[in-house]
């Protein structure tokens, strides 16, 4: 899979430039999961990081070529960390829900991962410069770009007439409009088109989001001033079970957060 700088036999070496996503230890090795701008998601292992082996912290890597799974470091360089994030538990939350959603999509990856790892930094620059508790837009733009770049972005125009003529287009206060999980987009009542039994209902409002959504680009801030909390949540919703019906696990950290917020309530 890697290709190598230098070809002498003795010295190969490829530098990767990584976030870490995870990191376990075993026997005095470090482990990690990272990702990576020239490969996705991939697997290293080395000794004496320090603190360059936490989590969501940006390295240079200097990596062995091995045909295994795992690629030992040879070296390794900080690049920058996301300060904020590991000192707030809310933040830390979203932050293990982005990294399981790169993990959980790792095979479709590789082809657009220099893209992918720039949405994935600007998210968590984003989330670490936040200084109000609304991060929901911050995730919407996550989400709706990772499944634009890995190929299965939602649509919202599913119906079968022509999008100029789709009521939902013009009037969508003036129509029923679904989220149609099985057909991977929306679909509204004037088309005639019947939603699958993997649905659920969208508001005007939540159209709207998801229009805005679509005409951003990674790095548009879409927290604005008139904010509109339980609608931006029912977006994180429908983009995050978006996306794990194209992949073949149930995610964990969405049930983390849910319940480490109801804790720091209690
Ligand atoms: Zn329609």
């Amino acid at each position: 899979m890697l290709s190598s700088s230098s070809n002498n036999g003795t010295n190969k070496e490829t530098c990767i430039e990584a976030i870490n996503l995870r990191t376990r230890k075993l026997n005095g090795f470090k482990l990690l999961t990272v990702f990576s701008r020239e490969y996705g998601l991939i697997k290293l292992s080395g000794s004496k990081l320090g603190g360059r082996s936490e989590p969501f912290v940006h390295n240079l890597y200097w990596i062995g070529n091995s045909k295994s799974e795992i690629h030992s470091i040879k070296h390794s360089e900080f690049k920058g960390q996301f300060r904020n994030i590991t000192t707030d538990l809310d933040k830390l939350s979203l932050a293990w829900q982005y990294a399981e959603f790169l993990e959980a999509c790792s095979h479709h990856q590789e082809e657009r991962s220099s893209e992918i790892f720039d949405l994935f930094q600007e998210t968590l620059s984003q989330l670490a410069q936040a200084a109000n508790n609304d991060f929901a837009p911050i995730s919407n733009n996550f989400f709706w770009h990772l499944s634009e770049l890995l190929g299965y972005k939602a649509s919202l125009a599913l119906c079968d007439q022509p999008e100029t003529n789709c009521a939902l287009k013009s009037r969508p206060e003036s129509v029923e409009a679904w989220f149609d999980f099985e057909h991977g987009g929306i679909l509204c009542s004037a088309c005639k088109q019947r939603p699958s039994g993997d649905c659920i209902r969208v508001l005007p409002g939540i159209y709207k989001l998801l229009n805005i959504l679509e005409n951003s680009n990674q790095k548009t801030n879409t927290n604005n001033s008139v904010k509109n909390i339980a609608a931006e949540d029912f977006v994180t919703n429908i983009l995050q079970k978006h996306l794990q019906k194209h992949t073949d696990r149930k995610m964990k950290s969405t049930n983390i957060s849910k319940h480490l917020k109801s804790g720091s309530k209690a």
